[in-house]
């Protein structure tokens, strides 16, 4: 890092007036650096209807919690809106009313009527696409390049591609009758909280199911505003309910007698918490949890595409991605060039205001994110590996964490062990791909990983030896609704995405 260059949050005091990302001049309003490559492109949010309350949405109705929660902007450290932070009164309430619409309407329904709701859903995300990135990236810090073109994008057409199964669940599961299972607690974390949303509600919905789902606290907001198109697609009341709070909440919800299934994405330490209170309960439980994703280039590879691949695998949503690819293992008669190449490409990176459309790296998602990865990246230092910061200067407000890689890192390390959920990339190198999968799987996580080289039958056998639920080659981070999407060992248990995400919502007779 440059001399007198500090990462992080300079103490801006929240305001209770609602962000606004530009003026009419195309100038943006808050202090951000303006990068010198090109001419600042804010996305407006004159169009965003936001509301400076939100309450808990119960039953088809907004219910007032009588404690309240900020959440903030963290480009800037203004205050958003508020919301509810729900008790145990709410939380019981929230699991009454989709317990009733359980019984009296949605598991009745036939799968084509509740395919139809479905759809609507998914058209009306559509049509209010460009306001719900807005938010989303108003809400969370991620670029509105990736809001716009990826999480939005994926939301609908999870809610399409489930909304397809509704009336199809006997082809799902050949020879077997489905049946929902009755009320899922859905709790879900703030690095992608309207696709985790649309992750987690458009299967249990599509089974028969009815949800009450927990946004994480730093996120609320576009899963409130889904609430609202809930309503407008005119849902039974009770079928979807969106509750917010913090953890205390969360468990709450997921230790609720009257829940049938619990649905869980968020860290490891908090998936095995969850899997102590439902053991022995005998009540169904999925954990998308933690990863450590091993990124591995061969000499055969094609360099620079790897690079771009490196790139968009640790600094997409600034690294805030459970699959992000953050162990880099480089076969070592290329490694000085790829990190060579990585530095070059990481100058380039434009790193500031979230909602402007050049925008490669957001904010932190929070002070306490930026503190974890702050604290993980100086033991990295204390540990002996070699620190690299990109040269980029950081926003005066609001929570910041240069582009940083480690290299000459031990398999020891804590960088290494541990997920840092930052844009903070480990190095190592490798000279046999028997080596290069050893140092892979040492790992206590197993969610996903890349293989990059010019032989295919290297990518059949790397990959079938990784233990990781999620493997690209020769490509990174992509998803789709049909693909089925989870990992092994602490990176949790069961699948979301495709055939396998339907499963967990039904049981078979
Ligand atoms: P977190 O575990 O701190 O919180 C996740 C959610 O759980 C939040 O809504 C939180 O309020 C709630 N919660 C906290 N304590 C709880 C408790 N005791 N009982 C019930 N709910 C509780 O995680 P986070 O920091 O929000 O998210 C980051 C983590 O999520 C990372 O570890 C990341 O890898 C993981 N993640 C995994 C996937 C996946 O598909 N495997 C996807 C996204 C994120």
């Amino acid at each position: 890092m440059p001399e007198g260059q500090k990462e992080g949050a300079a103490g801006a005091k929240p305001k209770s007036a609602r962000a606004k990302s530009a003026d009419g001049a195309g100038k943006s309003r808050y202090d951000f650096v303006e990068g010198d490559r090109y001419a600042p492109a804010p996305e407006s949010s004159d169009h965003v209807s936001l509301r400076d309350s939100y309450q808990l949405f119960i039953g088809g109705e907004w219910v007032r919690a009588p404690r309240r929660i900020e959440t903030i902007n963290p480009a800037t450290g203004e205050v958003l809106a508020e919301v509810g932070e729900a008790g145990p009164r709410m939380v019981d309430r929230a699991v009454a009313a989709a317990r009733q619409a359980y019984e009296k309407t949605w598991s009745e329904m036939p799968g084509r009527e509740r395919g139809k709701y479905l759809f609507r859903l998914a058209r009306l995300i559509q049509e209010r696409a460009r306001e719900f990135a807005v938010v989303e990236t108003m809400d969370g810090g991620k670029p509105i390049r990736e809001s716009r073109d990826i999480d939005l994008p994926l939301v609908a057409a999870h809610f399409f591609y489930y909304a397809g199964w509704a009336d199809k669940l006997d082809y799902a599961f050949p020879g077997r009758r489905a049946r929902p299972l009755g009320v899922v607690g859905q709790v879900i974390p703030w690095n992608f909280p309207l696709l985790m949303a649309a992750w987690k509600l458009a299967p249990a919905l599509a089974c028969g199911n009815t949800v009450v789902l927990k946004p994480a606290e730093t996120t609320p907001l576009t899963a409130l505003k889904l609430a609202e198109l809930i309503e407008e697609a005119g849902f039974p009341p009770g079928v979807v309910n969106v509750i917010t709070g913090a953890g205390k909440t969360g468990q709450n919800l997921v230790r609720h007698p009257d829940v049938d299934k619990v649905a869980f994405t968020g860290s490891t330490a908090v998936g095995k918490l969850i899997q102590k209170d439902l053991a022995g309960t005998g009540r169904r439980f999925t954990l998308e949890l933690g990863g450590k994703a091993a990124n591995i280039i061969f000499d055969d590879a094609p360099v620079n595409q790897a690079v771009e691949g490196i790139v968009n695998g640790i600094f997409f949503n600034q690294g805030h991605v459970c699959c992000a690819g953050s162990r880099l293992f480089v076969q070592e008669g290329i490694a000085d060039t790829v990190v060579r190449k990585l530095k070059r490409r990481m100058e380039t990176l434009v790193l500031g205001d979230p909602l402007d459309k050049n925008t490669d790296v957001g904010a932190i998602n929070s002070q306490e994110q930026l503190e974890r990865i702050r604290v993980l990246v100086d033991s990295g230092r204390e540990e002996g590996a070699r620190c690299w910061q990109s040269g980029q200067k950081l926003p005066r407000k609001g929570f910041w964490f240069k582009p940083t890689i480690f290299t000459e890192c031990a398999q020891s390390h804590g960088i290494v062990q541990k997920e840092i959920f930052g844009p903070v990339l480990a190095i190592q190198t490798f000279r046999t791909p028997e080596e290069a999968v050893e140092k892979a799987n040492n790992t206590p996580y197993g969610l996903s990983g890349g293989v990059w080289t010019d032989k295919g039958s290297k990518i059949f056998k790397i990959t079938s030896q990784i233990r990781a639920g999620v493997l690209w080659a020769n490509t990174f981070n992509k998803f789709d609704p049909a693909s089925p999407f989870g990992g092994y060992k602490e990176s949790g248990i069961g699948r979301e995405g495709g055939l396998q995400g339907l499963a967990p919502y039904v049981e078979l007779r």
